[in-house]
């Protein structure tokens, strides 16, 4: 089986996702930790974020795999832990470039659809029902308030110990949002399938439930 879980930064689907898939016995694939490894890959080497080739080769060379911890899923790229490095804000600020350019989201929906193939999986990401898993058996649709997931992103952030500022965060992701949603490829977008849900006054446990109760058919 195939869940496909989309929606805009900081909604809270990687933490309902990597629950779903702990539920339900699948592997759960964070594609865009994928998209991260890559930008921050690049930008330790000082590539140009705008030179779509020379992103392409990086890509195309570069092997992520991950490894689930009992708490939290680690990614790892040649050999090396990379969870907290990617999630810095300088990744945060450039990921979204470097995930726009077609030729790049090509190699990445490759090697998603090859990691997907054979087993049963939940991923999570923006273009997961409509290019990577188009026949997944479930595709929902996670969003909340752009207030609500800065919030959100500022108190996870924080927990971690970094103090970004609420207004910092909120125009990051609105700016994240835009270029999400307005590329040419693979842009997020709800499908005409999706499952919507706004977890602007949910917890994490109720929409994992919200999920579960839609998957078992009740
Ligand atoms: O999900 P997360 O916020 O970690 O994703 C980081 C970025 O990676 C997104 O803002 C988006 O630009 C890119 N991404 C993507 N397609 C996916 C997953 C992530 O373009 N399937």
């Amino acid at each position: 089986m195939k869940i496909a879980i989309d929606g805009p930064a900081g909604a809270g689907k990687s933490t309902v996702a990597r629950r779903l898939a702990e539920e339900l016995g699948f592997v759960y694939i964070d594609t865009g930790a994928m998209y991260r490894v890559l930008t921050w890959k690049a930008l330790q080497r000082g590539l140009d974020l705008y030179h779509e080739e020379e992103l392409n080769r990086l890509a195309s060379s570069i092997k992520i795999h991950f490894e689930n911890d009992c708490k939290q899923q680690k990614v790892l790229c040649d050999g090396k832990d990379l969870t907290a490095a990617i999630r810095l804000p300088e990744v945060n600020a450039a990921v979204s470039t470097v995930a726009s350019h077609p030729t790049i989201r090509r190699t990445m929906v490759e090697q998603q659809q090859h990691m997907a193939s054979s087993i049963s999986v939940v991923m999570d990401g923006r273009d997961i029902g409509e290019c990577v898993l188009p026949d997944a058996e479930y595709k929902f649709f996670v969003t909340a308030s752009v207030e609500e997931r800065a919030r959100r992103r500022a108190a996870e952030l924080a927990a971690s110990g970094l103090h970004i500022d609420y207004n910092t965060i909120l125009q990051e992701i609105t700016r994240r949002d835009k270029n999400d949603s307005e590329r040419q490829t693979g842009a997020l977008k709800i499908l005409p399938d999706s499952i919507i849900i706004d977890s602007s006054e949910m917890s994490v446990e109720q929409v994992l439930q919200k999920m579960l109760a839609i998957i078992q058919g009740e």
